[in-house]
């Protein structure tokens, strides 16, 4: 019997069979959780459609979280299903506009730029577990997202999405506190690069995965299925001591100072 027999998970942020959400919902799957899904937009829909027929899933629901309407309606039509409640929230999602991750920081840094990353990136996650607390409470359920090693540390090119994490993991341990007393627990997992098309978006990522198989201790970058599998712990009562946590599936990456220096 997997793990996470008898738990309900939404996941969110399945663009491709590629995207984190897709790894995360195959280990959820295999550990026995039953599965519900959002999709951005129309385009992605018979995509996201595909990937929950192969987990035996008819709740796929649209979801832009830039909508406060769709936030809404999506955890209305989640509860016509899941009639009395669900246990697992997972958050993939961030966006930023190309030229605010491009260059430098100043080079793309504007007003709206600023807004729409931290608008995606980040409130969402409150702003979605916010919607879905009625249905999680008392369940000993379990939000998770997804960061990077940009909100802690400056890294080229990553930019105002950089901020924007350090905005993300601040509210996972807000999150934390507030929801902690009813039992939910909010957690990050923050990946080591992976080739997924909103990394795409990140210039000089072929350099970065270079960089990150040359100097990180394991010596290679991460699978989805690596953070997959430590996104099912984390949502699982096997880490019910855990929350308000940033938990690192780099292969090490982040623990290094300077990195390409060898010593003889
Ligand atoms: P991806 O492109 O497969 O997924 C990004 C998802 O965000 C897509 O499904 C997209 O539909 C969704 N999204 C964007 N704007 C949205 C909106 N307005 N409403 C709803 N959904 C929206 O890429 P991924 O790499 O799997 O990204 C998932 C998460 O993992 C992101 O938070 C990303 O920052 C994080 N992450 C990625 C890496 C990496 O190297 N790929 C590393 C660390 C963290």
């Amino acid at each position: 019997m997997g793990f996470l027999q008898g738990k309900r998970a939404l996941i969110t942020g399945i663009a491709s069979e590629r995207s984190i959400a897709s790894g995360i919902a195959e280990a959820m799957h295999r550990e026995g959780a039953q599965l519900a899904f959002t999709y951005q937009t129309d385009k992605l829909k018979s995509r996201v459609e595909k990937a929950a027929e192969e987990y035996g899933s008819n709740i796929v629901i649209p979801l832009d979280v830039t909508s406060d309407e769709q936030i809404a309606n999506c955890f209305a039509e989640l509860g016509k299903h899941w009639t009395d409640g669900f246990d697992i929230l997972v958050h993939a999602i961030a966006y930023a506009p190309r030229e605010a991750i491009a260059g430098q920081f100043l080079d793309g840094l504007t007003r709206e730029n600023f807004a729409i990353a931290h608008d995606i990136s980040a409130y969402s996650l409150a702003a979605i577990a916010k919607a879905a607390r009625p249905q999680m409470q008392g369940r000993n359920g379990s939000i998770l997202t997804l960061s990077y090693l940009g909100a802690e540390r400056a890294l080229a090119g990553y930019n105002v999405m950089g901020v924007a994490k350090a905005s993300l993991e601040a509210t996972v341990r807000y999150l934390a506190y507030n929801l902690g007393p009813e039992g939910t627990r909010v957690n990050a997992i923050s990946a080591g690069p992976i080739k997924t098309l909103a990394a795409a978006g990140i210039a000089g990522f072929r350099k970065i995965l270079g960089h990150v198989e040359e100097n990180a201790p394991l010596r290679r970058t991460v699978t989805i299925e690596q953070v997959g599998n430590v996104a099912a712990f984390l949502c699982s009562d096997l880490a019910a001591g855990v929350t308000g946590e940033v938990t690192y599936v780099d292969s090490g990456y982040n623990i290094l100072g300077m990195t390409g220096l060898d010593v003889e």
